[in-house]
């Protein structure tokens, strides 16, 4: 037993901490983003990761979501460091919203510092009262007086990615982090698997696993295989090559500078985040390249077309980016030509699929040949399968274990894997975000619930998601708006003109004319009906019975239904040409 299991008591049968530690998850469990954990005891609390999601299909207009800080903010002093496990943005993208309201400390391995950085210079946020710290693997710090987190590498498909030991005074937590087992990596830093499997000796107490890759048997490829698979296509391809990959994969950046080198190729970078990315990386050292290699992409066209790779963004076919913009003819400086070979080095984002066919789709049409993953070994996965999960669970043995970094299925098959490696099911904690976690030696239970619910950014404002705004948006977007301007006049409350109508996104442009005026009408005469029986046309307005009518009457004239907004207007019988025209 090591003197810091002692000094926290576990597995010293002579000593229980009765006070509980609180593990309190603010996203990214049930889901695959937006990962942040807190954990709590006494007056301290810590936070593991500050990630973000990207909006799902129902949120249009919003631009990403974030987690709840409501009980942060309540216990704002209490807050001691963020820990962050690496680099990716489910894991970093929300820290420019956090660290604007909270200023805190970081602590991260290099490559997660400089992309912190790089963000909050984007975003603006001023950097006094914030900290950055990098750490390196075996790196123990110190957080207030409840918490010490150490440091341990693993692998990823991002550099520097760290699973947490975090010493508490109830017992060890590991957290995994997102990881893989990769005994050939590309920079030669292997999973400190060693240090995981002395933790597991000297008890561990709760274990903390994602489970991104629990539904696939097996073990993952090594990313030398990807390596392998571009040498293949390098030494096929005639023109131009053409890699679209996600920037921050510097261990696959790297592959494709080694394979163009090896054929012979310039490499030249599309795309801000991957030129952002480059920059990092070579001036860290994580790139090995001749000087010769790189070239502008501007100075492309003084170049043969087999001396030529393109390394750029848009591996997920986003809208703005380099590889759509040249797949539909608008990049500044790439045309996509007949004899290009694009090779799609990712995997397609769960529910992102369309798009990048249609991507693909527009680039076999430009008559390029393109390789992508259905097709080719041009990327493996950056998490762990079922075999290298249950090495994981092998070497740290937990006494309690919670499944996170997975959609709800996910969590219940990992606990499954974990039951039948001979864990009690009692030991095991399916939770929610939000769920309040207070675990003891003894076992651990749901003492609370804090707000968590998803928050979403629209631009700089944050968008309510039980408010009307997101279901106006979806209506819109489905079926256009249909607006009736109606003209009252005030000395005698009777409509001064006939209702104006207006139209967007409902109706065919040759059935416009002849709608309007038919709505029109129909207005006229309920309006008039109304004010024949003495009651006022705005109160009328008001009535659901009347907004009901006329979204009948258009459905049945046009068979569809738009949102219809009423406007409505006051005249004093002279209008304003009029009085104008007397000045
Ligand atoms: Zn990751
Ligand atoms: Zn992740």
């Amino acid at each position: 037993m090591s003197s810091n299991s002692k000094r926290h008591g576990y597995n010293n049968p002579k000593y229980k901490n009765p006070n509980p530690v609180k593990i309190i998850p603010l996203g990214g469990i049930g889901e695959i983003g937006k990962n942040m954990t807190a954990f709590e005891y006494g007056n301290d609390i810590i936070i593991v990761d500050c990630g973000m999601s990207f909006p799902e299909e129902n949120m249009p207009g919003v631009d990403c979501v974030i987690p709840d800080f409501t009980y942060l903010r309540r216990n704002q002093e209490k807050i001691r460091g963020i820990l962050i496990t690496h680099g990716h943005e489910d894991h970093i993208g929300s820290l420019p919203y956090f660290l604007r309201e909270f200023k805190c400390h970081v602590f991260g391995g290099t490559m997660a510092i400089e992309l912190i950085k790089l963000k909050l210079q984007d975003k603006n946020v001023p950097l006094e009262g914030i900290k950055l710290t990098t750490c390196k693997n075996g790196d123990i710090i110190k957080l207030g007086n409840a918490f010490s987190a150490e440091f341990i590498r693993v692998n990823h498909s991002i550099a520097d990615s760290y699973a947490l030991c975090i010493n508490t005074p109830v017992g060890r937590i590991v957290h995994s982090g997102d990881f893989k087992i990769d005994y050939t990596p590309i920079n030669g830093k292997t999973i400190n698997l060693q240090r995981l499997g002395e933790l597991g000796k000297d008890g561990v107490l709760m274990f903390m696993c994602e489970s991104t890759n629990v539904e696939i048997e097996g073990f993952s490829p090594s990313e030398k295989h990807v390596g392998e698979a571009f040498s293949h296509y390098f030494r096929k391809a005639e023109g131009r090559i053409i890699v679209a990959t996600f920037s921050s994969h510097v261990h696959r950046m790297q592959q494709i500078i080694q394979a163009a080198e090896k054929y012979n190729r310039h490499i030249c970078l599309s795309g801000r985040s991957m030129i952002q990315v480059f920059n990092i990386a070579n001036s860290l050292g994580y790139i090995d390249i001749q000087p010769d290699t790189l070239i502008d992409i501007d100075s492309i066209d003084n170049y043969p077309d087999n001396r030529i790779v393109i390394l750029t963004t848009g591996s997920q076919a986003e809208p703005m980016s380099a590889l759509t913009r040249m797949a539909f003819n608008s990049h500044r400086s790439v045309d996509i030509q007949k004899g290009d070979t694009v090779i799609i080095s990712a995997d397609p984002i769960p529910g992102n699929e369309k798009p990048i066919y249609r991507v693909i789709n527009e680039l076999y049409k430009k008559g390029a040949h393109v390789i992508y993953q259905s097709l080719a070994d041009v990327h493996v996965s950056g998490h762990a399968y079922r075999d290298e999960l249950m090495m994981l669970h092998t070497l740290i043995k937990p006494k309690y274990f919670i499944p996170v970094h997975g959609e709800y299925r996910m969590l219940c098959l990992h606990k499954e894997m974990a039951e039948s490696l001979g864990m009690p099911e009692e030991s095991i904690y399916i939770i929610e975000n939000g769920d309040v976690l207070s675990l003891t030696e003894d076992g651990a239970k749901i003492t609370d619930h804090v707000p968590a619910s998803p928050v979403l950014i629209d631009g700089t404002a944050t968008v309510d998601a039980d408010d009307r705004i997101l279901t106006d948006r979806i209506h819109l977007s489905e079926d256009g708006c249909l607006a009736i301007a109606i003209t009252v006049d005030e000395r005698t409350g009777d409509l001064a003109c006939s209702p104006a109508v207006n139209s967007m996104g409902c109706f065919d442009s040759d059935d416009m004319d002849v709608l309007y005026e038919l709505i029109s009408n129909k207005v006229d005469d309920l309006l008039k009906q109304a004010s024949n029986k003495a009651g006022s046309i705005e109160a009328f307005l008001e009535k659901r019975n009347f907004r009901e009518q006329i979204k009948n009457f258009v459905s049945s004239k046009s068979g569809r239904r738009p949102m219809i907004i009423f406007n409505i207007s006051y005249v004093n019988g002279y209008s304003d040409d009029e009085y104008y025209g007397d000045v």
